[in-house]
C-alpha cells in the first residue's frame, strides 16, 4: 500500500475527550441550527465538527474522535487526504463549472474513461454522471424504462435508493422515509431479499435455497405481473441502511439468471457498498454477477458530491436531450474522483480487505462477551453489528445507547436497520484504529 500521508493510530493520542460532548461552542452552534435550519435533520448525537484529517473528526471545542463512520461510507481516503485535496484545489484554479451537457471538458472524460475500465460489465460501457445516489438513481430507473419500452421496476424489501421520487419509491427501508409523501411512482414493486435469518420462508441458512426468488417468480410472474412487464430490477449487492447485510452467495446469480431469461436489466446500487469498501472495488464482484448497469455514488470522491451510471454500451441508448444535469460530473468533483480512484487502487482496496477481517474476528470475539450482541456481519470495512434483547430480537434502543455511549468516548459510529450499528471507516483505517474503536465498543455494552 502507498504509505500514508497521515501519522498512524499508534503514534497519535486519538480519541481525546476534552469536554463532555456538546461542548460550548457546539451547543451554541446546535442552538442556531434549531432556529433556521429545516427541523427534519436529526442528529443521533451532538456532533459539531471543525476540521477532519483522516481517521480523526475534530469537534469545535477540540474533541478528537475516530471516525467510524466516514460520512455515511464517503470519506473512503480519510479526511482531507492531502492528494485529493491538492486536486481539488488545483482544478479550482482552472475551472470550476461550465456544464457537460453543453460542452466538453477533459476531467469529465478522464473520469468516464477510469469508471469504464475498471467496471465489472462484460464488453463496451458508458457512464452518465450525476450529483448524488438518488439522481443516478433515477438516471438508472429512466434509461431501464426508455431502453426496454417496459414501464415496472422491482426493488427489495430493505433496500435504500434515496429521497427523490423515484428512488423513494424504489426504498422499502422504513416506512418513515415514505410515510405521508405519496402518491409514489407507479409501477414500482417489491420483493423479498435473500438474508436468511430474517428471511419470511426459510429462517435456517444452512438449508436456504434462496427461495425468496421463487416468491418472487411465485407471488409476481405467476399471478400479477408479467415479466415482459419488467424494464429493470435494482439491487444492492450488500444491503446498506437496511443493515449491512450481505446476501446468500447464490442470490445475486440467481437474479441475474431470472433477468437475463426475461430480458429485464438487472441494476446493481453500488452507491454504499461500492468503490472498494467491501474489501473489492466492486461488491458485486464477490458474487460474480455481470450486471447491465451500476450505480457509484458515496466513496467516489472522498466526500466531493458525485455519482455514476455505468451501462452496457448498448443499454445506455437515450432518446437525444432526454436527460441531463446542470451540475453532474462537476470538473472539481471530477478531479477528486479521480485522485480518490488512484489512491483506491494503490492500496486502499486491499486494506479494507485486510483490516476488515481483522476488525470482523475482534467483533466475533466481542459478540462472545456480550449477550447483547446478536450477529456480526459484512464484508471489507462495511461491517454490522446486530444488537439484539434477551430473547434475541432486536433491540433498537440498546443500540442506540451504545452508539451514544461510543460518542461519549470519543468513537464515531452510525445506526441502520432496526437495530444495527454500523462502521464503515475510511479506507484508511489500520489495525490500531480497530483496536480502539473495539475497545470502546466493548466497555460501551458492558456499559
Ligand atoms: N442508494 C444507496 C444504496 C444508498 O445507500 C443511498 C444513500 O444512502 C442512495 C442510493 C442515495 O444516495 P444520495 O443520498 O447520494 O442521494
Amino acid at each position: 500500500m502507498a504509505r500514508s500521508p497521515f501519522p498512524p493510530a499508534e503514534t497519535r493520542d486519538y480519541p481525546k475527550m476534552v469536554i463532555p460532548p456538546p461542548g460550548p461552542r457546539a451547543k451554541e452552534i446546535i442552538a442556531r441550527d434549531a432556529r433556521t435550519v429545516s427541523q427534519n435533520l436529526t442528529k443521533d448525537v451532538p456532533l459539531v465538527v471543525a476540521r477532519g484529517r483522516g481517521m480523526v473528526v475534530e469537534d469545535v471545542d477540540g474533541n478528537l474522535f475516530l471516525d467510524f463512520a466516514a460520512g455515511i461510507s464517503t470519506v473512503s481516503t480519510g479526511h482531507c487526504h492531502p492528494e485529493v485535496v491538492k486536486a481539488v484545489q488545483a482544478q479550482a484554479g482552472e475551472l470550476i463549472h461550465i456544464c457537460y451537457t453543453d460542452f466538453y471538458y477533459p476531467v469529465y472524460l478522464e473520469l468516464c474513461e477510469e469508471l469504464a475500465r475498471i467496471a465489472p460489465i462484460s464488453g463496451n460501457k458508458r457512464v452518465f454522471l450525476t450529483n448524488s445516489g438518488a439522481e443516478a438513481v433515477e438516471t438508472a430507473v429512466k434509461l431501464a424504462r426508455v431502453r426496454t419500452g417496459r414501464q415496472k421496476v422491482i426493488g427489495f424489501f430493505g433496500a435504500f435508493h434515496g429521497r427523490t421520487y423515484g428512488a423513494m419509491t424504489l426504498t422499502a427501508s422504513k416506512t418513515v422515509q415514505r410515510k405521508g409523501y405519496g402518491p409514489l411512482v407507479p409501477d414500482i414493486l417489491h420483493t423479498h431479499y435473500a438474508y436468511c435469518y430474517r428471511c419470511p420462508v426459510n429462517r435456517k441458512p444452512e438449508t436456504c435455497s434462496v427461495e425468496c426468488l421463487e416468491l418472487l417468480t411465485e407471488s409476481y410472474f405467476h399471478h400479477t405481473v408479467d415479466p415482459q412487464e419488467v424494464a429493470a430490477i435494482i439491487v444492492e449487492p450488500i444491503q446498506g441502511e437496511g443493515g449491512f447485510i450481505p446476501p446468500h452467495k447464490e442470490f445475486l446469480p440467481r437474479l441475474q439468471r431470472l433477468c437475463r431469461d426475461n430480458g429485464i436489466l438487472l441494476i446493481a446500487d453500488e452507491v454504499q457498498c461500492g468503490m472498494g469498501r467491501t474489501g473489492r472495488m466492486f461488491a458485486l464482484e464477490h458474487f460474480g454477477i455481470d450486471p447491465d448497469m451500476i450505480i457509484l455514488a458515496k466513496g467516489i470522491a472522498s466526500g466531493m458530491p458525485i455519482a455514476a451510471v455505468i451501462a452496457r454500451d448498448d443499454v445506455m441508448k437515450w432518446n437525444d436531450g432526454g436527460h441531463g444535469s446542470t451540475f453532474g460530473g462537476n470538473p472539481v468533483s471530477c478531479a477528486s474522483a479521480l485522485a480518490t480512484l488512484r489512491l483506491l487502487q494503490e492500496g486502499l482496496v486491499d486494506n479494507a480487505g485486510t483490516v476488515g477481517a481483522y476488525l470482523i474476528e475482534k467483533l466475533q470475539r466481542l459478540k462472545g462477551r456480550h449477550a447483547g450482541i446478536g450477529d456480526v456481519r459484512g464484508l471489507g470495512l462495511m461491517v454490522g453489528i446486530e444488537v439484539v434483547g434477551r430473547g434475541g430480537e432486536p433491540d433498537p434502543g440498546t443500540r442506540d445507547r451504545v452508539i451514544e455511549k461510543a460518542f461519549e468516548q470519543g468513537l464515531l459510529t452510525l445506526p441502520c436497520g432496526s437495530s444495527t450499528i454500523r462502521l464503515s471507516p475510511p479506507l484508511i483505517a489500520g489495525r490500531a484504529d480497530v483496536d480502539k474503536a473495539v475497545a470502546i465498543l466493548d466497555r460501551s455494552f458492558a456499559g
